[in-house]
């Protein structure tokens, strides 16, 4: 699905990114840990393409693809979707309009609307006054409608009370998984979507996604197999189950979970 090889970028000229190697396959779900500032939205925007981002040397693939020049809008297409940290509020631009832009038919649009809790939302103005959580369920409502077939998910419960944190996670296994989304219940994914927790297998997608988290919460909700730590703009750790990558980061810091504590094969 998505495959970066030798990637190094830079930021108004200065180099954040060293020659990182990233191999995401179909149906495969990774989670990007790693301090503030060590350049995990830097990758993720250089994924989708933002401008300001530049490639010093490497290349990015998508379902086969060269896309290192691709700008944004074309990768869109080929169908990368991204969930930023801070998305923009566009004013004039109604959610229900933006929703329709992203692929929705008008009925789909009320429908996933009402999962995401924003049918009042519709008709006012992309994000404008909309709360951390609000933000965060209008980013996800678009995703929804736009169907990625790569998911890339900037820090998804920044800002979001408990609540907001289950409907989130619910949301992007709807986009990872195709299921329908709601239910409560317990804690495991199958049942975070009302599924048999027999017969659930979540690699039965062929959709994929990179999460960037710092407490872990979504992967109650999206299950995830693989783990990267990104430590002074060096991706370090290339395998590992995602939460004990997690508890060895929260024993230890990050420094020791890079040099030993998660490092296999
Ligand atoms: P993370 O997401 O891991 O917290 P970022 O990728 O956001 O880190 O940032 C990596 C580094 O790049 C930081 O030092 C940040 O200040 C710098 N940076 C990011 N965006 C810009 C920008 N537009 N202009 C200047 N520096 C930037
Ligand atoms: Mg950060
Ligand atoms: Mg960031």
């Amino acid at each position: 699905m998505l495959k970066i090889e030798n990637l190094s970028v830079a930021v108004q000229g200065r180099q954040i990114l060293h020659d990182i190697n990233l191999h995401i396959k179909p149906g495969e779900v990774h989670v990007l840990f790693g301090p503030n500032g060590t350049g995990k939205s830097t990758l993720i925007g250089t994924i989708m393409g933002f401008e300001r981002y530049e490639v010093l040397s490497g290349k990015i693939y998508f379902k086969g693809h060269d896309i290192t020049e691709a700008p944004c809008y074309e990768r869109a297409r080929l169908g990368v979707g991204v969930m930023i940290q801070r998305p923009p509020t566009i004013r004039g631009l109604s959610l229900r309009h933006m929703i329709e832009i992203c692929g929705a038919t008008p009925q789909e649009t009320e429908q996933m609307a009402r999962w995401m809790g924003l049918a009042d939302f519709l008709d006012r103005s992309v994000n404008e006054g909309f709360s951390g959580g609000e933000l965060k369920r209008s980013e996800l409502l678009q995703l929804m409608a736009q169907k990625p077939d790569l998911l890339l998910l900037d820090e998804p419960e920044s800002g979001v009370d408990v609540e907001n944190i289950a409907l989130v996670g619910r949301a992007a296994n709807y986009i990872l998984h195709n299921e329908p989304c709601g239910g409560t219940g317990c804690d495991k994914p199958c049942c975070a979507h009302n599924l048999d927790c027999d017969t659930y297998n979540p690699l039965s997608s062929q959709r994929s996604g990179l999460i960037i988290t710092h407490v872990g919460h979504i992967l109650k909700y999206v299950p995830a197999s693989h783990a990267h730590i990104l430590y002074q703009g060096t991706l370090s750790c290339t395998s590992g189950d995602p939460l004990d990558v997690l508890s060895c980061i929260s024993k230890t810091g990050y420094e020791k979970c890079v040099n030993g504590g998660c490092r296999r094969g």
